[in-house]
C-alpha cells in the first residue's frame, strides 16, 4: 500500500537516527569556534578538552570519561563551541542532537526550562572567567565526577538509548495500535474504541506503554507518536467504513499528553491529518488526564475548546486518581469522565468508594457529563454498575485490547448489521 503524505511528513520530521559514533585515538571530536549541532554522551573511552585563549595559548581543561557529556552548550544556545575535544583512545559516544534537545525542552515544565537557561548563562559566564583560573579546590567534585554521579543516578544512558530506539520505532513500523471496545451494558453494543499504543521492539519484543510513554513524553517524541496514532486511527476508520458503513457513529478515543498540548502546531497537524484522510473530527474522543489540566500547559483551555468546536469530545481519563479538585469541571469543556479502574475494583468491598462512584454519576444529571467505568473485570461489577445506572463500561470482562484484525468479529457480533 502506498504510504500516506502524513507518514512521509512524520518521517521527514525526524532526523535519521545515528545515535552511536566511534572515534579513533587522536581524532578531533569537536573544534572550538565551530557551530555544533549535537552533544555527546561518553559511553566508552576518554577525551581531552582544550581551550584556546585570545592570545593563542592552549589551556588543558582536563579529561573526561564514561558518564560525561561533551558539547552540551551548543545544543542549548546555538553558540559556537567553547572548546576543542580530542579522543585519547577509541571512544564510543552517544549523540544527542539539537532536535532531540529542543523536543525535550518543549516537553519540559516552564520552570525547568527557565532554570536551565539561567544555569547555562551563568555557566558560560563562569567559563569565560575560569579560562584564567584553572586551579580547582580539592573539596569541590570535579565536573567529571559530578556528571558521572548524575548519569549514574538518572539512568541517562538507558533513557538516551530508549529514546533513540523509539525514534527508529516511529518511522520503521514498529508501533501499532490495539483497540479496546467501550460497551453499553444495557444493549451490549460497542459505542467506541480506545486506541492503545504498542511497540514491537526488535530485540525486546512487545514493550508495554507504561515503559515507553513516559520516556516519549519526556523526550517530546510523543508528539510524532501521537501524530502517527491519529493517522493510523483515520486509516482504520476508513477501512472500517468500507466494510461497515453503518457504524458511522462509532468513535475512537485517543490518549493525548500534556506534551502534545505544549506543541503549538499540534492541533493544526491533527486537523491536517483528518483532512488528508477525509475523516470526520467527530469520530474522535480525546483522552487527557486530570494532571494535564493541573499542569495547565499554555492555552490548554483554548485547545480543548477548539477540539470541541471541531466536533471532538473531551474525556478525562483515570478520573479520581489525580488531585480531586472538581473546580476544573466548570473551567474546562469536558464531555466525559472515565472512572479509574481502582475505584471500579474497590466499589464492591469499600462502601465509601461505592458512594463516591454514586456521586460521580450525579455529575451526569447535573452537568451533562457522560461517565465510563474503566477496568471492569467481574460480572458482579457489571451488575453493580447497572444498578447505579452507569451504562458505559470498558474492561477485560467485555473485551481485551485487540488488533484491528480481530475487531471485525467483535463488531459483527455486538453491533450486527441490520
Ligand atoms: P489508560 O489510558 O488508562 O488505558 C487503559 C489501560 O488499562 C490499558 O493499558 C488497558 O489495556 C488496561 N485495561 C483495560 N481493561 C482492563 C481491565 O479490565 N483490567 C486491567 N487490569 N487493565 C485493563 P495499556 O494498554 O497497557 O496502557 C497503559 C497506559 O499507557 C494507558 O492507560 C495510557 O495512559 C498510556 N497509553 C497507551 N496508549 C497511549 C497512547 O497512544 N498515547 C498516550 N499518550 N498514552 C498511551
Ligand atoms: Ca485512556
Ligand atoms: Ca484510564
Amino acid at each position: 500500500m502506498p504510504e500516506s503524505a502524513t507518514v512521509n511528513q512524520v518521517k521527514q520530521s525526524i532526523s535519521t537516527p545515528k545515535a552511536e559514533k566511534v572515534f579513533r585515538a587522536g581524532e578531533t571530536i569537536m573544534s572550538q569556534g565551530e557551530m555544533g549541532a549535537c552533544a555527546y554522551f561518553i559511553q566508552e573511552g576518554r577525551v581531552r578538552i582544550l581551550v584556546e585563549k585570545g592570545d593563542g595559548t592552549i589551556l588543558d581543561m582536563g579529561t573526561r570519561g564514561p558518564g560525561s557529556i561533551i558539547g552540551e552548550m551548543a545544543i542549548v544556545d546555538n553558540q559556537p563551541r567553547s572548546a576543542t575535544v580530542k579522543s585519547l583512545e577509541r571512544c564510543t559516544l552517544l549523540e544527542i542532537t539539537k532536535e532531540d534537545f529542543a523536543r525535550s525542552v518543549r516537553g519540559a515544565n516552564p520552570i525547568v526550562r527557565l532554570i536551565s537557561q539561567v544555569i547555562l548563562m551563568r555557566y558560560r559566564d563562569i567559563l569565560r572567567r575560569s579560562q584564567t583560573l584553572l586551579t580547582e579546590s580539592p573539596e569541590t567534585p570535579s565536573p567529571e565526577e559530578s556528571e558521572r554521579a548524575y548519569a549514574e543516578q538518572t539512568n541517562v544512558v538507558e533513557s538516551i538509548k530508549l529514546a533513540n530506539e523509539f525514534k527508529v520505532a516511529i518511522v520503521s513500523g514498529q508501533l501499532f495500535l490495539h483497540y479496546q471496545p467501550i460497551i453499553s451494558i444495557s444493549s451490549g453494543r460497542v459505542l467506541g474504541l480506545e486506541a492503545l499504543m504498542r511497540w514491537r521492539h526488535p530485540e525486546r519484543g512487545i514493550v508495554p506503554p507504561d515503559e515507553f510513554i513516559p520516556m516519549a513524553e519526556g523526550s517530546g517524541l510523543i508528539i510524532e507518536a501521537s501524530r502517527w496514532a491519529i493517522a493510523e486511527v483515520c486509516q482504520m476508520l476508513n477501512r472500517l467504513s468500507v466494510r461497515r458503513p453503518d457504524l458511522e457513529d462509532l468513535y475512537v478515543s485517543v490518549n493525548l499528553s500534556a506534551t502534545d498540548f505544549e506543541e503549538e502546531t499540534f492541533l493544526d497537524n491533527f486537523c491536517r491529518i483528518l483532512q488528508e484522510n477525509q475523516t470526520q473530527a467527530n469520530r474522535f474522543h480525546i483522552e487527557i488526564t486530570e494532571r494535564l489540566l493541573l499542569q495547565q500547559p499554555k492555552n490548554v483551555k483554548n485547545s480543548l475548546e477548539r477540539c470541541r468546536r471541531l466536533g471532538m469530545k473531551v474525556v478525562i481519563d483515570d478520573f479520581g486518581t489525580g488531585y480531586s479538585s472538581l473546580s476544573y469541571l466548570h473551567q474546562y469543556p469536558i464531555d466525559t469522565l472515565k472512572i479509574d479502574r481502582s475505584f471500579v475494583h474497590e466499589m464492591r468491598s469499600d462502601k465509601t468508594v461505592f458512594g463516591l462512584i454514586k456521586s460521580i454519576l450525579t455529575l451526569r444529571e447535573n452537568m451533562g457529563i457522560d461517565i465510563v467505568a474503566e477496568g471492569v473485570e467481574e460480572a458482579e461489577e457489571v451488575t453493580l454498575l447497572s444498578q447505579l445506572d452507569c451504562d458505559n463500561a470498558q474492561g477485560y470482562y467485555f473485551a481485551r485490547p485487540m488488533p484491528e484484525s480481530e475487531l471485525a468479529a467483535v463488531l459483527d457480533a455486538r453491533n450486527p448489521q441490520v
